[in-house]
C-alpha cells in the first residue's frame, strides 16, 4: 500500500526534484537480475551441433512474462524444435512513430571443454571477469537487452513508440538463421523504422581505458569463389609442364601480389577522420594523408600493414582452402582452392568474380561462385554490398549524449563491419541497421569464437546501464 500523499503534492515534488536527479547508477536489483539472466543464458548450450536456441528463447520469454509482459507480446517462434527465436514487444504510446527493432543472436560458436581452462558452458566469475562461451559474442548483450526490457516495464515506462526485441538462432552458422526466417515468415511482427543490432559496435578500450565508442553503419559483402584447374593427368614418371596444381598455385600467387584498390566511403571516411584525432605520430599522419585527394599511396600501404585497417580500405580476397590430386604417383586431374572475399559496399560479387579472373590471367583457371550451402555456380547470382547509410542525428545524438555520460567525452565513431552480421538480412529487407552496444572490450582481448572468452565484470554492468539509458533516450521526448 502506498502512503496517502495528495496527488498535487506528488506532482509538485516530482517537478521540483526532476532536474536534481543524477543519472542513476544501475540499482542493485537491476544488477542482480542482469547477472542472473547472463548466467542462465551462458549455461544453456546454444551451439548448432547439440544446443538449442529454443531453450534460451523460452527461458527469456518466461522472465519477461513473469515480470508482467502480456503473453500476446512475447512469442517464441521458429522453423523447428531446436531453432526457436524470441520476439518481445514493449508497448509504447500510440504515437505516429514506427517501432524500433533491436536484434541479437542467441546461438554461440562451438567450444570444447578440453580447449578451455574452465567449462565453456559454466558461468564463472574470476579475477574481475565473467568467463563462458558467449560472454563477448553475444549472450552478454542478450542478457542486457532482456534486463532493459524488464526494467522499463517494471517502471511502467512508456516509450514514444513500440520497442521490439528479437533474439534469434543461427547467426554463427547453421541452416536456420532466425532473422532471415522472421523476415520471411513474420514480417509484421518485426516491422520497424530501423534496426539496432547489438552484435556489433561497442566500446574500444586499451587496458580498460575507453578510446572510442563504435557504431556500425555499414557492412562488407561476403562471397566465396572456387578457383579450379583440370587436366587429363597421367603417370607422374612422365610429367608435362601443364599441371593443374601449378595453375592454381600460380593463380593464388598472383592474387597474393595484387591487392584490390584502395577505396573510402562515407562511413570509413568519417571513421578515419575521427580516429586520426585519437592517434599520434605516423599513424595519425597516415590517417590524415589517406583522406586527401588523391590519397597518399605510401600512407595507404603503411596503414594496410594492419589487418584491421587493410580490411576497411580494400575489398579483400584470400585463399582459405585447397585440395588437389588423387594419388601420389599420378599427375593431378583436378586442383581446387577456395578464395574468400569481403567486398566493399557498392561493389557486387559478380564484379569481383570478373576481377579475380583478370588477376589470374590464365584461361586454364575457372572461377565459380560458391553459396553458403556449398553449391557451385558458373555465374554469380545478383548480390551487392549495400551502400552505407550513415546514422542519422536521431540515432547518433542520443548515443553521443549517453556515451558522453558513461565514458566521459570519448568520441562516437561510425564504423564499417568488415565481418558479417545479421544486419545483412535486415538491410536487404530495407531496414536501415546500426550496430550499437555498450560493452567495453580491450583492443587486445577480443576472444569472440576463441578460448576462455570473457568480459570484465564492470564492463558488463556498464553495458547494462548503457542500453537501458540509450533506449530511453531514443524514445522519450527531449
Ligand atoms: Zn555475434
Amino acid at each position: 500500500m502506498k502512503a496517502p500523499i495528495p496527488r498535487w503534492l506528488g506532482i509538485l515534488l516530482f517537478v521540483l526534484l526532476l532536474p536534481a536527479l543524477p543519472a542513476a547508477p544501475p540499482d542493485e536489483a537491476a544488477k542482480r537480475l542482469a547477472r542472473d539472466i547472463f548466467q542462465q543464458l551462458i549455461e544453456i548450450n546454444t551451439t548448432d551441433s547439440v544446443g538449442s536456441t529454443t531453450l534460451a528463447a523460452e527461458a527469456m520469454a518466461k522472465r519477461l512474462i513473469d515480470a508482467g509482459f502480456s503473453r500476446d507480446d512475447v512469442k517464441v517462434l521458429g522453423p523447428n524444435a531446436r531453432k526457436g527465436n524470441l520476439v518481445a514487444r514493449l508497448r509504447g504510446s500510440n504515437g505516429p512513430r514506427k517501432p524500433i527493432l533491436i536484434i541479437g543472436h542467441l546461438d554461440v560458436v562451438e567450444a570444447r571443454r578440453e580447449d578451455w581452462t574452465t567449462d565453456p558452458f559454466q558461468f564463472i566469475e574470476k579475477d574481475g571477469y565473467f568467463y563462458g562461451r558467449g560472454t563477448q559474442d553475444m549472450k552478454v548483450n542478450d542478457a542486457i537487452l532482456v534486463t532493459a526490457f524488464i526494467r522499463m516495464h517494471l517502471e511502467n515506462y512508456h516509450p514514444d513508440r513500440d520497442l521490439i526485441l528479437a533474439l534469434t538462432a543461427d547467426e554463427e552458422g547453421g541452416k536456420s538463421n532466425g532473422v532471415d526466417w522472421l523476415l520471411k515468415n513474420h514480417r509484421d511482427l518485426i516491422a520497424a523504422e530501423f534496426v539496432l543490432n547489438a552484435d556489433s559496435g561497442g566500446v574500444t578500450t586499451v587496458k580498460g581505458k575507453p578510446v572510442n565508442v563504435d557504431v556500425e553503419a555499414s557492412e562488407k559483402l561476403y562471397a566465396d569463389f572456387q578457383v579450379s584447374a583440370t587436366n587429363p593427368g597421367g603417370h607422374s614418371s612422365l610429367p608435362v609442364p601443364d599441371n593443374a596444381i601449378y595453375h592454381v598455385a600460380n593463380a593464388l600467387g598472383r592474387l597474393e601480389r595484387t591487392p584490390f584498390p584502395f577505396e573510402l566511403n562515407a562511413v570509413t571516411r568519417a571513421y578515419f577522420e575521427r580516429r586520426a584525432a585519437l592517434e599520434t605520430g605516423q599513424t595519425a599522419a597516415d590517417m590524415k594523408a589517406i583522406l586527401r585527394t588523391p590519397a597518399d599511396a605510401a600512407a595507404v600501404t603503411r596503414l594496410s600493414a594492419d589487418a584491421r585497417y587493410n580490411s576497411m580500405l580494400h575489398t579483400t580476397c584470400i585463399a582459405t582452402k585447397m585440395s588437389a590430386g588423387h594419388a601420389p604417383n599420378a599427375l593431378p586431374q583436378l586442383a581446387n582452392a577456395n578464395v574468400n572475399c569481403r567486398i566493399l559496399p557498392g561493389h557486387s560479387a559478380e564484379e569481383i568474380q570478373l576481377d579475380l579472373a583478370r588477376i589470374f590471367a590464365d584461361p586454364k583457371i575457372v572461377v565459380r561462385y560458391v553459396d553458403d550451402a556449398g553449391n557451385v555456380y558458373g555465374r554469380t547470382p545478383e548480390k551487392k554490398a549495400f551502400p552505407p547509410i550513415p546514422p542519422p542525428d536521431g540515432i547518433l545524438k542520443p548515443l553521443e549524449r549517453i556515451a558522453g555520460e558513461m565514458w566521459h567525452g570519448v568520441p562516437v565513431i561510425p564504423d564499417m563491419e568488415t565481418g558479417a552480421s545479421d544486419s545483412i538480412y535486415t538491410i536487404a529487407a530495407g531496414l536501415p541497421s546500426y550496430g550499437v552496444n555498450g560493452i567495453a572490450i580491450d583492443q587486445d582481448d577480443v576472444r569472440a569464437h576463441g578460448k576462455d572468452e570473457r568480459v570484465r565484470v564492470s564492463s558488463f554492468y556498464d553495458g547494462v546501464e548503457f542500453y537501458y539509458r540509450y533506449l530511453k533516450a531514443l524514445t522519450s521526448r527531449q
